[in-house]
């Protein structure tokens, strides 16, 4: 199997005494989204680094990954932000994090009255953003009843979320019915049979949209690499425009 050039980087609060850091929910949480990501949509893809699916990282705000990466420069990494409504400096982080959005509609998005998240990209696949908000979870949570399983199911609950926000990270538009990109879905943690977000899936013209995108990136990718060992084997590349600051030799 091909090396798993994509990468989704979950980036949590920083805070341990959470649920989010409980592996009662992490590992569903996890299986959640990468049932989605490597069996549907990695696998519907003919492109074989796409196909090998994502690696799956989640840190807190303040690990290596989560400030080493560059978001805005790395196409290959697809990232969702899990966030708290009421932290005090929320509308910076958004300003910050996603300066090509409108901070008080996305706060508006990311409320209980909105859809619970935020994501996008831009038409040119320039950047791209994915907010998820913890805080209808933490509602339900931390009330002494913080059984096993009501913390699984705030795992499959909280990563259909994710899954919706970073399938607008791929291309993805709403979709009003009983698919994945429905822009709301209850959160009830006593429910579990019932939130689109626990057991929906992608539509398959969603998929079809997310594989588009990814595909272009891989071929961009693997084009730029190519252009890269041709230089280094056969001294200038052929017909590839200039590779300003492009890194030959050694791997
Ligand atoms: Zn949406």
């Amino acid at each position: 199997m091909a090396d798993q050039l994509f990468k989704i980087l979950v980036i949590r609060p920083g805070s341990t005494a959470s649920f989010l850091n409980d592996p009662h929910f992490t590992v569903p949480f996890r299986a959640r989204i990468l049932g989605q990501f490597n069996d549907l949509v990695a696998k519907a893809s003919q492109n074989d680094r796409v196909r090998a699916g994502f690696v799956f990282v989640m840190c807190t705000e303040y690990d290596p990954p989560a400030k080493k990466e560059d978001s805005q420069a790395s196409p290959t990494l697809f990232w969702a932000r899990l966030v708290q409504e009421k932290i005090p400096n929320l509308k910076g982080l958004l300003a910050d994090l996603a300066p090509h959005m409108q901070p008080d509609k996305a706060i508006r998005q990311l409320s209980a009255t909105g859809e619970g998240g935020v994501g996008a990209i831009a038409d040119d696949g320039s950047w791209k953003v994915a907010f998820a908000s913890t805080t209808a979870f933490e509602n339900q949570l931390g009330m002494g009843r913080d059984s096993q399983e009501r913390l699984g199911e705030a795992g499959r609950q909280l990563g259909g979320l994710v899954c919706h926000e970073l399938g607008h990270s791929m291309g993805c538009a709403d979709r009003p019915g009983n698919s994945l990109m429905n822009p709301v879905s209850i959160i009830d943690l006593d429910e579990p049979g019932k939130s689109l977000w626990s057991n929906g899936r992608f539509a398959e013209a969603d998929i079809a949209t997310m594989v588009a995108t990814l595909n272009k990136v891989a071929e961009a990718v693997t084009k730029k690499d190519g252009a890269k060992a041709g230089a280094t084997q056969s001294g200038p590349a052929r017909s590839e425009p200039s590779k300003t600051g492009a890194k030959t030799g050694t791997k």
